[in-house]
């Protein structure tokens, strides 16, 4: 476990047609955050979401080829390789309210607005994981 104090909370707007995970990089690299959580709703006109496969350690794409509710989207930045890492998931919805879900790989904002809690201390660190071959943080 790693003990934070919490720091700035930043309400934003995400550019329109732009790639929301990049965005959410640059937003913590440009405010010097390098923990944190977030939540973010909106709408994606595309997205890839994934499924880590548990036997074969490798994610499933799914891929969301049309507009989509942001249900929720929730997630958090921690540092990979001396750069903001931002783990996140969501929850999109189609015109009928129909959801699909799971790890966010990437999405395209139509418009999007992210609430992004800075967490100050000791900065988290993702380090590969021999046992699941994920990236997890090796100092909690
Ligand atoms: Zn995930």
């Amino acid at each position: 476990m790693t003990e934070f104090k919490v720091g700035r909370v930043l309400l934003s707007r995400l550019d329109h047609g732009e790639e929301m995970v990049a965005q959410i990089v640059d937003l913590a690299e440009k405010n010097d955050i390098r923990t944190g959580v977030f939540t973010i709703i909106g709408a994606l006109c595309r997205a890839e979401l994934a499924f880590y496969d548990q036997a074969a350690h490798r994610y499933q794409t799914i891929k969301v080829d049309r507009p989509a509710e942001i249900v929720s989207c929730i997630g958090n930045i921690s540092m990979r390789d001396e750069r903001p890492f931002v783990h996140a998931h969501a929850t999109l919805s189609d015109s009928l309210g129909n959801v699909v879900g799971g790890h966010l790989s990437s999405g395209t904002v139509f418009a999007a607005e992210i609430f992004l809690q800075e967490l100050s201390g000791e900065p988290l660190i993702r380090r590969h994981d021999p046992i699941t071959d994920l990236y997890l943080w090796s100092n909690s």
